[in-house]
This record gives structure tokens, C-alpha cells and sequence, in this order.
């Protein structure tokens, strides 16, 4: 898939439009994630809210990634996590599947994840500038980064990565 880019487009009274609003509401990481910085739903995913028809509506932020890159979603189809991080909104990282196919892929990446925690985090120096550099809660870090809490903490008080600084963050544009 070739890699997608907005084009900001603003309506004639100067609003911004959904996609221009959306794009704004999510930060790019080195991960190749964009991680959604705006509400959270309560299971953990991006809320959108839009107008439709004069109502205010609000979607679920990966769903809505879909419509505004890729388009319609099959009715009963699910959008899913290849980077099995519900934050992230970046259309390469989703794919349609049914609601069991959602089930059986959490477990997968449930067991996955287990066995990774134990093992070496994969942070390049990059990602630690970037995680130097948020501002972002530490358990949202270590979701997005797929490393411990304690491994965010490490990186934040200076005890492991010492020669990464925030500012050697080499930032790419949605
Ligand atoms: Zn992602």
C-alpha cells in the first residue's frame, strides 16, 4: 500500500473539515503508528466526534480512519489492529475482519505480547527521543511502544539510553 498523505482542506466559512479535524487529532510515531491523542473511548480506542445532518455523532477514531482513507465498511465487518494498539489510527496498520476474527486475534497477540514482554525491548534511538520528547502518560508509552512501564521510567529518568536526547527526534509528517 503506498503511503497515504493528507491534503489539508478547510471549508469556504473557514471550519476545518472531518479530515482536516482528524489529522490533527494524531501524532505519528517512529513505530509507524499514529498514536490518537484526543478522547479515548472505554475500551481504549480513539472517539471522533463529527456533525451529521446537524447531530453530533462520535465514532470510534480507527473506524473512522477507515472511511476517510480506504471507505465504506462492510456492514458486520470489524476494523482490526495489525499493531495491535487500539490508539493507533494510521489506515496501513488496519484491516477488516468479523467480530471472531477480533477475538481470535486478541488472543494471539495476547500470548504474543506475553512472550515479548520478557524478552529485550526493540526501541531504537529514535523512538526514545520520541518517547523523551512526549508528554504523553507513561502507560500509554509503554502501550504504544510495546516495552514495560518500568522500561518508559528507565528512559525518562535518564538510567538507560543516556546518549538519546529528546531533540534528535527526527519527526515525520501524517
Ligand atoms: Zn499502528
Amino acid at each position: 500500500m503506498p503511503v497515504m498523505r493528507l491534503t489539508p482542506t478547510y471549508l469556504e466559512h473557514g471550519r476545518m473539515t472531518d479530515q482536516e479535524r482528524f489529522n490533527r487529532s494524531c501524532v505519528p510515531i517512529s513505530t509507524g503508528c499514529w498514536l490518537w491523542a484526543m478522547k479515548l473511548d472505554r475500551n481504549g480506542y480513539g472517539s471522533f466526534s463529527f456533525i451529521n445532518d446537524g447531530q453530533r455523532e462520535r465514532q470510534q477514531a480507527h473506524r473512522m480512519a477507515w472511511q476517510l482513507y480506504l471507505g465504506p465498511i462492510p456492514a458486520h465487518l470489524a476494523v482490526l489492529h495489525k499493531c495491535d494498539n487500539p490508539r493507533c489510527v494510521n489506515p496501513e496498520h488496519l484491516f477488516l475482519g468479523t467480530n471472531e476474527d477480533n477475538r481470535a486475534d486478541c488472543v494471539a497477540k495476547d500470548r504474543q505480547a506475553k512472550g515479548s514482554r520478557m524478552g529485550a525491548a526493540k526501541l531504537t534511538e529514535n523512538m526514545v527521543s520520541e518517547i523523551l520528547a512526549s508528554e504523553l502518560p507513561r502507560h500509554i508509552l509503554a502501550d504504544a511502544y510495546h516495552v514495560s512501564k518500568t522500561a518508559i521510567a528507565l528512559i525518562k529518568r535518564r538510567e538507560t539510553w543516556k546518549h538519546v536526547c529528546p531533540h534528535d527526534l527526527k519527526r515525520k509528517e501524517p
